[in-house]
């Protein structure tokens, strides 16, 4: 009997025994494609030496040192890294432990900076429907994923949320993708009048939508009039990077594809690529030196902020990824991966759609292709196709209830940026087999 309070206590889980390259292997040696990354993290896959040296080094020098009493070299080198390649705007970086707290920090430092600028009236977020920024209270506050939110509604602040720019489903026929994006991001300066711009702190979004969606990017153009809004009524755009970051979508910010800037960016997941625990907030000199010359004080912080050897993993991790050019591999794998998931998988009557960017890709799964009717959420679809793909050895991450808390099969796909020929192929045979199996079954 086990005394760990699994998240889903009904399920047996495996028990993951060590990793190699894009594989992990249980304790009865067998082994399973990680085309998921888990959760959109392992992005070097598993067992990468040169990280796991770093972090041995940096544990032996020195472990751990509360952050506010030192500073440390890998948080201070980590830190220079992100900057010199992020959006010129975005100069200081605070560090936490993954991305809820992240975006925590975003959303508590955004009220903090209208505070000590005088505009006390601003506390209001405005996000979108169908996103996702973390769990705890704050952040699963600032999403709009229904299914997530309804037990703990009571708890959460009230933020109104927009259109998300889903192409699939959300632009009307004949109208062009230009206009669609235009119309869609044109619903954020309604909002903003309804609620009272004075009244607003932040846009929060992700550039390329995870985990409700399975990896959508916004349209051309549509970023670009999300920031001429947000300027027009002085709110600051918050981009979540914390799935889509750190080289997923083939370039390391996925805002850089967007040619904009957002004034807040934070990230996690493959920034520490699973090797330690870590997320990251940049932020803009505005705001940085707002804090400094009001309170001196940023009124927010956890235990294991810029903990070392997360610093030290991270910092390994991205040396690793540009050493090795891996960006180019996610631009030119995931070109493959999404060219092999149509070929396998477009004529399937139950696959709605097929999208993404770089290797952050998604299916969507539907009754009729035609209409986009989603599937019937009492199949629970999404779950089977999971237990299914462990059981042919292949990590998949597919959900449901995510177009209106209800209903909306998809699967997401973030496999790690060292992936070769076979482990596409691997994975599009081993997920075509599954899906067919699966939906194979429905009337
Ligand atoms: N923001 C986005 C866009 C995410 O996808 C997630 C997790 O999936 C989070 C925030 C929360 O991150 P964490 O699970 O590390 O707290």
């Amino acid at each position: 009997m086990t005394h760990v309070f699994h998240r889903n206590p009904r399920a047996e889980l495996p028990v993951a025994a060590r990793g190699e390259g894009p594989y992990i292997y249980d304790t009865s040696g067998k082994q399973y494609l990680d085309a998921s990354g888990g959760a959109a993290v392992s992005c070097l896959g598993h067992s990468n030496s040169s990280v796991a040296k770093a972090m041995k080094q940096q544990i032996d020098g020195i472990s751990f040192s509360h952050s506010g009493f030192f500073t440390n070299q890998p948080m201070e080198d980590l830190a220079d890294f992100l900057v010199k390649r992020a959006p010129a705007n975005l100069d200081r970086v605070y560090f936490v432990s993954g991305g809820s707290e992240a975006v925590e920090a975003a959303l508590k430092l955004a009220r903090q900076y209208f505070l000590e600028k005088g505009e006390t009236s601003r506390t209001r977020f405005i996000s979108r429907r169908q996103s996702y920024h973390g769990n705890t209270i704050g952040a699963l506050a600032a999403g709009g994923n229904q299914w997530r939110r309804e037990p703990y509604a009571p708890l959460l602040m009230s933020v109104p949320l927009i259109s998300p720019c889903y192409e699939y489903r959300e632009k009307k026929n004949g109208e062009t993708e230009w206009d669609f994006g235009q119309r869609v991001a044109g619903e954020l300066e309604t909002a903003l009048l309804d609620t009272g711009p004075e009244n607003v702190c932040a846009f929060i979004c992700e550039p390329v939508v995870g985990a409700t969606m399975g990896a959508v990017p916004a349209v051309k153009g549509y970023f670009k009039r999300i920031r001429e809004i947000c300027d027009q009524y002085g709110v600051l755009f918050i981009a979540d990077e914390v799935m889509c970051g750190m080289g997923r979508t083939g370039s390391l910010y996925a805002v850089e594809q967007e040619d904009v800037a957002p004034d807040i960016l934070v990230t996690a997941k493959g920034l520490g690529a699973g090797y330690q625990p870590i997320g990251a907030m940049l932020v803009s000199e505005g705001i940085f030196t707002t804090i400094v010359n009001g309170s001196g004080f940023f009124q927010h912080g956890h235990t294991y902020m810029g903990h070392p050897v997360a610093c030290a993993a991270a910092l390994a991790v991205q040396h690793y990824i540009e050493d090795n050019d891996l960006l180019s591999s996610v631009r030119h794998r995931g070109a493959q991966l999404a060219e092999a998931l149509t070929s396998r998988l477009g004529n399937n009557p139950f696959v709605g759609d097929i999208r993404g960017r770089g290797l952050f890709q998604g299916i969507e799964l539907v009754a009729d292709r035609m209409t986009k009717e989603p599937l019937d959420p009492s199949l629970k679809i999404h779950a089977k196709i999971k237990s299914a793909a462990m059981a042919a050895g292949l990590m998949c991450y597919p959900m449901g209830g995510t177009i209106d808390g209800q209903r909306g099969d998809h699967i997401l796909l973030a496999p790690p940026f060292i992936i070769n020929d076979g482990h596409i192929e691997e994975i599009v045979d081993k997920l075509g087999t599954v899906i067919d199996e699966i939906v194979g079954s429905l009337p």
